[in-house]
């Protein structure tokens, strides 16, 4: 294991694949967003990075600054 290597696995389950979360937009028309649900657990994740962390509350990543 090299930890300096991104795991591309479900940090909770080590599932390999997932499936991307559809969401409708502003237009009504569905669209894949950021968010992902595991094939393996079934959990779902805000985004590929958290997924990889196997974390819903991602702690370990400073909150990035949106604009509202
Ligand atoms: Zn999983």
């Amino acid at each position: 294991m090299n930890p300096s290597t991104a795991r591309n696995c479900c940090g909770y389950c080590r599932a390999t694949s997932y499936h991307r979360v559809l969401a409708r937009d502003d237009a009504g028309v569905m669209r894949y967003t950021e968010a992902l649900r595991c094939t393996g657990c079934g959990r779902e994740y805000a985004n590929l990075q958290v997924w990889r962390q196997g974390d819903t509350q991602d702690a370990t990543t400073p909150p990035v600054a949106t604009a509202n």
